[in-house]
This record gives structure tokens, C-alpha cells and sequence, in this order.
């Protein structure tokens, strides 16, 4: 096998793969080099998204969610199911199922493709070489025209609560539990911590999440985080606001946390504790010296706007450099560099990136909140529409929540859609195309929607926000 190629991508994550399959289709000569382990020792291509992140998280929210709602919801719908019950060695087997398939799935398509995997270790050298050393030991020198840094990220941890892998877990761990804990306590109120708390919660556990923000969700839309709050405080999840945590201790089968809040020291005792305060970019034994790669102070790769390295040829994408650590936004970057290196047209938008939380209610966003529009000086005007309001989330007995748009008065500019509902996540990807295409409210307003749908919503906000809804009161 040759050792000389165009491109080597380093980490097999959804920033690597997908730029490994675009240069590729693009006729260069592609290998990909993956490290990522799972706990029984096999190795997987997908890295975090796939074996430990959005895909394993998100197959746990559908199964607990339809655990909810039979227990909760089937009664209105006339449907009598007696006592639920409840086999998490089958759920967690489906998960895992599911997990496999999608990360064979990468092989297939490499397959197809024409990259070749390479399982292991890979190191930038000086040169554009890259030491790849397999997982037997065995090192190999390639040459790369082009290198593709995607070592992603991995979590961050607490050292008033350090891991142990047992009672002291992070996301992952948290995925496995091969029991319900009785107590779960959470550090950390932001997408994981909502997630994760929510599957556990929906399956019996009481969970306490301990936030040190004072606020809730700052980073979303403040209409959306207070509608939010009220409906994971319905679910049970007990969110503690500023909370900062001082310490944890295990004793026997229980953690003791300490947190001091505006009262004073408080504690709670649990059986598991998930720390889920961030992830912060991988870099371990990434880079020899002398490579011209830089590192900024938080330990993200260094790139510019067009994800270049400042060492010629060396690029990098996703987790490990700056932006929104998501995995739609690592495949872009992925895509669009292996689509320059081709010499063809590449452009991220980063401002039309969208945000989901796969909770119930579902919560997804895209562009500025309207605190943010507000505060940017430019005047903008609000409409929304309830759920409540809509025929079909009636129908599906999903009728919580609201969409809004924010859009710029001057020129009716679509600056931010903000959904909570039912399939928000599906829901805003109208948002964002009419974004990407810098639409207008007028031309949501001006496009048809199927009745009856969620979507719906969206063109009823779009209406709103110039006091022409149809079927909700004008504000
Ligand atoms: P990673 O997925 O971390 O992949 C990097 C890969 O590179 C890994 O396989 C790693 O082993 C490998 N690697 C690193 N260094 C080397 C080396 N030197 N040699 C060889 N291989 C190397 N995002 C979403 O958009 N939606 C979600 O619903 C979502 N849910 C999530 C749920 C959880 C619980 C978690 C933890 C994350 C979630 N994320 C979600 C975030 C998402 O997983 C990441 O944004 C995404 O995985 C980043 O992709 P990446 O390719 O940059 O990095
Ligand atoms: P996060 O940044 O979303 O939330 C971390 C939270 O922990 C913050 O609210 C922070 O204030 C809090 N915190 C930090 N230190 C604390 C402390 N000492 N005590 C108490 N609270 C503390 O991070 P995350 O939830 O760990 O998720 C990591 C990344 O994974 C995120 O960047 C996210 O984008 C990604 N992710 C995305 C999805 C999704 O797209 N649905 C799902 C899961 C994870």
C-alpha cells in the first residue's frame, strides 16, 4: 500500500469522516486515521458523536420519551396501557445496535468512496509527514500533500469532583448505566446536562442539577429558557441556580456534593454524579515539534476563517477549533475544506448554524435571540405562535411551547427563529435555509404551508411579527 497521499485526515469524528469522503469524491488520494476506542476495546470510526455522543444520547431520549409519554399521555389519547414497564438491558441493546450500525455505516462509505482507514494513532510531523502507528504498534511514515486536523474534543473535568469512572461519570458513562440510579445528581444545567438529567429522570430516577450560572439557558432565546425551565421543573428535574460545586465524596455506594449557593453550603447525597460542564478540544500527542500548527490559550487549534493552520497545507475542523462545538458544524467545516483543497468553491456560514436540544419540549434555535437582535442597536420586531394554537401539535397531544421569529424592521431581514415544541429540531431547518437565502418575514409570510402541520407555526410567527397572524390574537 502506498504511504504518499493527498490528504490525511486525522480523527474519524463527523468533522474527519465527512471530509475524508468529500476529498475523496473530489479524486484525491484520501486516508483517514481514527484512534477512538469503545469500553469493550473494539474500535469504532464516528468518534464522540456517533459512539458516545448525539447518536447514543438521542436513542435514549426516543426510548424514554415513549416511556413518558405511554405513562403520561396515552390516557388522553383514550389508550390504556396499564403499568409501563420497563427493560433497560433491551434499551440499552438497541442503542448499541443502533451505534454499530451507524458507525459500520462510515466504513461502507469509505469503502465506496476510495479513503483508506487506517485504525490508530495519527502525529503531524514536520514536512506534511504524519507517523501513523497502528493499533498492534506498527509505525508508518506517510507523506500528505494536505493534513486535516479533527482530534475533536473530550470532556472537561472538574477537580472538586474528579472522574472515577464509576460513581463520578462523565456524558458517557452517564449513557451507560446499566441501572436506574434511585439518585442522580447532575453538575452542569447546559445541553448535556438537560439531556442526559431528562433521559434518567423519565425512567424514575430523581435528579438534581447543580448550575453555577444564576441564569438558566443563557445562550438561548430568555422567552425560550423561562418556557423551558417550567416545563423540565413539570418533568421532576431539580434545577439548583447558582450553584457552585466545592467538592464531592465518595463513600461506599453514595457521592456526597458539596455547592455553595446565594443561602450558604448546602450539600445533597447521590448514587451517581454526571459532571457535564463542557468539553474542551483534544489535541494528546496530536502534534510533534516544529510542525507551525499553534494552539490558542483555551488549547484550540489556531485557524482563520477558512479553517487554514498557519502551517502551509495543514488545516483543521470541528470540535478542536473554535466555534460551536456541534457536530453539523465540524462536517461544514470538514466538507468545505476538503472542497478547497480541490480548488473548488468552500464557504461556512457561521452565523446560520442551528441549535438543538433534544429534550422534551424540543428546543432548536438559529441566528440572534431577540435580547441579542435588541442589544445590536438595530430595531427588530417579535412574532410568535403558540402551539396551543396549532390543529396538528393539538392532535399529537404535543401542544407546549411556541416558535418565534425576530426580524430587522428596516429591511424585514430574518435575524432569529427560536422554537420549543414538538420536533423543534426538525422544524428549524426552514429557518435556516430561508436564513441562508437571507430571507424575508414577508417571504416566509408569502410561502405555503401544508395545513395541518407544526410547521405551520413558522409561517403564522413569520405573519406575527407584523400583526397578521390568522389564527392566533395579533399582540
Ligand atoms: P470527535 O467526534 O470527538 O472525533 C474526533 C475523533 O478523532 C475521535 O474518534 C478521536 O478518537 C480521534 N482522534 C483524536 N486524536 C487522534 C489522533 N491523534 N490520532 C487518531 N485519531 C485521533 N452535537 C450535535 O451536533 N448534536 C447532538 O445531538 C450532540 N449530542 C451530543 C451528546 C453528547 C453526550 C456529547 C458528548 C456530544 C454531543 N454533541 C452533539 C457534540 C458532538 O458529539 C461533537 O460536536 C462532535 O462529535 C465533534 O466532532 P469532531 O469530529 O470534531 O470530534
Ligand atoms: P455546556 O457548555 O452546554 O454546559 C455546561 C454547563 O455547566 C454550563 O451551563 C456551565 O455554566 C455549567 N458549569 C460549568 N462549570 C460548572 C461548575 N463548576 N458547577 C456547576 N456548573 C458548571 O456543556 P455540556 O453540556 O457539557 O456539553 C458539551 C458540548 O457538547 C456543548 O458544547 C454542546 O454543544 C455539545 N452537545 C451538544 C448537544 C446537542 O447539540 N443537542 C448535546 C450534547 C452536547
Amino acid at each position: 500500500m502506498s504511504d504518499d497521499f493527498d490528504v490525511v485526515v486525522i480523527g474519524g469524528g463527523p468533522a474527519g469522516y465527512p471530509a475524508a469522503i468529500r476529498a475523496a469524491q473530489n479524486g484525491l488520494s484520501v486516508a483517514c486515521i481514527d484512534e477512538w476506542r469503545n469500553y469493550d476495546g473494539s474500535h469504532a470510526f464516528g468518534g464522540t458523536c456517533l459512539n458516545a455522543g448525539c447518536i447514543p444520547s438521542k436513542a435514549l431520549l426516543e426510548s424514554t420519551e415513549l416511556v413518558h409519554r405511554a405513562q403520561h399521555e396515552f390516557k388522553a389519547h383514550g389508550i390504556g396501557v396499564g403499568t409501563v414497564s420497563v427493560d433497560l438491558a433491551a434499551m440499552q441493546k438497541r442503542k448499541a445496535t443502533i451505534v454499530r450500525q451507524s458507525t459500520q455505516g462510515i466504513l461502507a462509505l469509505f469503502k465506496g468512496a476510495g479513503v483508506t482507514p487506517l485504525q490508530g494513532h495519527g502525529r503531524l510531523l514536520p514536512g506534511l509527514r504524519v507517523e501513523f502507528t497502528a493499533r498492534d504498534g506498527a509505525v508508518r511514515a506517510l507523506q500528505a500533500k494536505n493534513v486535516i486536523l479533527a482530534s475533536g474534543s473530550q470532556p472537561m473535568a472538574l477537580r472538586s469532583a474528579p472522574f472515577d469512572g464509576k460513581r463520578i461519570v462523565d456524558s458517557w458513562g452517564a449513557l451507560e448505566f446499566d441501572a436506574v440510579p434511585g439518585r442522580l445528581g447532575v453538575i452542569g444545567a447546559g445541553v448535556i446536562g438537560l439531556e442526559l438529567g431528562s433521559v434518567w429522570r423519565r425512567l424514575g430516577a430523581e435528579v438534581v442539577i447543580l448550575e453555577a450560572l444564576p441564569d438558566f439557558l443563557p445562550m438561548a432565546d430568555g422567552q425560550v429558557a423561562k418556557e423551558a425551565l417550567r416545563h423540565f421543573k413539570k418533568l421532576g428535574l431539580d434545577i439548583r441556580l447558582g450553584a457552585r460545586v466545592t467538592g464531592a465524596s465518595v463513600t461506599g455506594d453514595e457521592v456526597r456534593v458539596s455547592y455553595a449557593d446565594a443561602k450558604g453550603e448546602q450539600s445533597i447525597t447521590v448514587d451517581k454524579l454526571v459532571v457535564a460542564i463542557g468539553r474542551r478540544p483534544y489535541t494528546g500527542g496530536l502534534l510533534a515539534d516544529g510542525t507551525g500548527v499553534t494552539l490558542d490559550e483555551r488549547g484550540f487549534i489556531e485557524v482563520d476563517d477558512h479553517c487554514r493552520t498557519p502551517a502551509a497545507h495543514v488545516w483543521a475542523v470541528g470540535d478542536c477549533v473554535r466555534g460551536p462545538m456541534l457536530a453539523h458544524k465540524g462536517k461544514e467545516e470538514g466538507v468545505a475544506v476538503a472542497d478547497a483543497i480541490a480548488g473548488l468553491y468552500a464557504e461556512v456560514n457561521y452565523k446560520v448554524i442551528p441549535s438543538v436540544i433534544y429534550t422534551a419540549p424540543e428546543i432548536a434555535w438559529v441566528g440572534l435571540t431577540e435580547e441579542q437582535a435588541r442589544s445590536s442597536g438595530r430595531a427588530c420586531k417579535v412574532g410568535s405562535f403558540p402551539f396551543s394554537a396549532s390543529g396538528r401539535a393539538r392532535a399529537m397531544e404535543a401542544a407546549a411551547g411556541f416558535c418565534k421569529i425576530v426580524a430587522a424592521v428596516d429591511d424585514d431581514e430574518i435575524l432569529g427563529v427560536h422554537v420549543i415544541g414538538p420536533m423543534a429540531g426538525e422544524l428549524i431547518a426552514e429557518a435556516v435555509l430561508a436564513m441562508e437565502y437571507s430571507a424575508s418575514s414577508e417571504d416566509l409570510q408569502r410561502t405555503i404551508h401544508a395545513h395541518p402541520t407544526l410547521s405551520e407555526a413558522l409561517h403564522e410567527a413569520a405573519l406575527a411579527a407584523d400583526k397578521r397572524a390568522i389564527d392566533c390574537l395579533n399582540k
